[in-house]
């Protein structure tokens, strides 16, 4: 039976409480607001199920994608309210004309982040876009596996590890389904997201105060994104770019990322998913006549399954070398190192305010600054001297 030891051994993906069919794990949350199954010892029949759908028991081996492509939507708003490119729009609304359902994570009414599913193309804008926060995948590896036995196609989307669970939990490949993940960077901890939000709203009911939240506004372009909240009842929005947004500042810091994203058991392809997208970083020095700051996806194609999706959809597109892409996106291959203040964050949490507790652990000294802006100078020019 699955017994977590060693938290960073354990992505949250839900797929051990789902397989078992004496209903004896539980998810609870701890300290750091993340969930880990525990199993209740009085009802386990010690059938060993939840051990053979563990991703992280269960880790592949990496591997290079098929095929890489540079892409972009035509449809100019539906780039704007995707993170990237729009890729998973176009995907998700081929599955749904063919009749399907797509998996996806969206805000619930209390603006926590949920797996859910729809059947219609107006279904798809709440997952549209990036929200960095671990999503509760609940009973949804449960649900995709109803509509498949049903003969329906299914879109899945998630994090790697998301992935990975939902196919160890099925046990069996389906050619209806087809999985899209995304090149992850780590899940921050949905009760720092809670937090955060409350200290904006003022302890006010999120739920009365908030009518809608982009954590990627591309008004200010692509690169340099915009965190924006709508209040309800306000013409007044709140608008920071992300290098001075709080709760954008600790999650690039890596100060409140789930402790297995530092051991990621999923990188560099290994999830078993069909397409892995991401935001095409370097696109301006690798096909500078793509970019025009509004947001290009990365697609790199894992699957036959993958490619015949992929050109099945109309899309801007451009083949490209996958060193390129993984020149400007490391979080392909490597987990992300934790914060050398993660601790003291989690340490200081219930004495200090969230405010102040993120600005002085992501305070950077005047000196540290301009070493960093020296590196990125360094290395750019060694760049341009390697191109000639
Ligand atoms: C936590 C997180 C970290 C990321 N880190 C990187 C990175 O380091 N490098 C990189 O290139 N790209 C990263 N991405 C992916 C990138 O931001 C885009 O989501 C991706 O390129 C797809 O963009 P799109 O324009 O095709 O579609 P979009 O509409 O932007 O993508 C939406 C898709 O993302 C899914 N999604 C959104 N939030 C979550 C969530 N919390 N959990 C699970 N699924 C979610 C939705 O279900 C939907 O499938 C990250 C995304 C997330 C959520
Ligand atoms: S060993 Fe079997 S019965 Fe026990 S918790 Fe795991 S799946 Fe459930
Ligand atoms: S990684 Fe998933 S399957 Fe493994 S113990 Fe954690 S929640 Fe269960
Ligand atoms: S970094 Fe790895 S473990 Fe963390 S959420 Fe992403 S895929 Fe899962």
């Amino acid at each position: 039976m699955i017994q977590i030891t060693d938290k960073s051994k354990c992505v949250g993906c839900n797929a051990c409480t789902q397989c078992c069919s004496t209903n004896s794990i539980a998810m609870y949350e701890d300290e750091e607001g993340f969930l880990y199954p525990v199993v209740d010892i009085k009802t386990c029949t010690d059938c060993g199920l939840c051990e053979k759908v563990c991703p992280v028991i269960n880790y592949k081996v990496g591997k290079k994608p098929n095929l890489v492509y540079a892409a972009k939507s035509h449809d100019e708003q539906i780039r704007m309210e995707s993170s990237s490119g729009g890729v998973f729009t176009l995907l998700a609304e081929q599955i749904i004309k063919d009749g399907g359902i797509v998996f996806g994570a969206r805000f619930n009414e209390n603006w926590e982040v949920i797996h859910d599913y729809t059947e219609t193309i107006e279904g798809l804008s709440a997952f549209r876009g990036s929200k960095y926060v671990q999503s509760r995948i609940g009973k949804t590896y449960s649900q995709a596996k109803q509509f498949l036995k049903a003969g329906r196609k299914v879109l899945f989307s998630g994090t790697p590890c998301q992935i990975a669970g939902l196919k160890l939990f099925l046990r069996k490949e389906y050619d209806k389904l087809l999985t899209v993940d995304f090149v992850c960077h780590g899940v921050p901890s949905p009760m720092i997201w809670i937090k955060y939000l409350s200290y904006l709203a003022d302890n006010q009911s999120l739920a009365m105060w908030i009518e809608n939240i982009n954590f990627r506004s591309k008004t200010n372009g692509w690169k340099n994104y915009n965190f924006v909240l709508y209040p309800k009842n306000s013409e007044q929005k709140f608008v920071e770019p992300l290098h001075k947004n709080l709760f954008m500042k600790g999650f690039l810091s890596d100060l409140y990322l789930r402790p297995s994203c530092h051991r990621c058991p999923t990188k560099s392809l290994s999830s078993g998913s069909d397409i892995t997208l991401g935001d095409f970083w370097g696109i301006q020095n690798v096909l500078p006549n793509f970019d025009d700051d509004k947001g290009v996806s990365l697609v790199m194609i894992n699957s036959e399954k993958g490619k015949s999706a992929f050109n099945s959809i109309d899309v801007v597109r451009q083949e490209t070398a996958y060193k390129s892409a993984v020149q400007y996106n490391p979080a392909i291959e490597i987990s992300m190192k934790p914060s050398e203040k993660r601790s003291e964050f989690f340490r200081f949490l219930s004495n200090e305010n969230l405010n102040s507790l993120i600005l002085r652990l992501t305070h950077q000294t005047f000196a540290k600054r301009i070493l960093r802006k020296i590196g990125r100078l360094i290395k750019r020019t060694m760049r341009v001297c390697l191109k000639k």
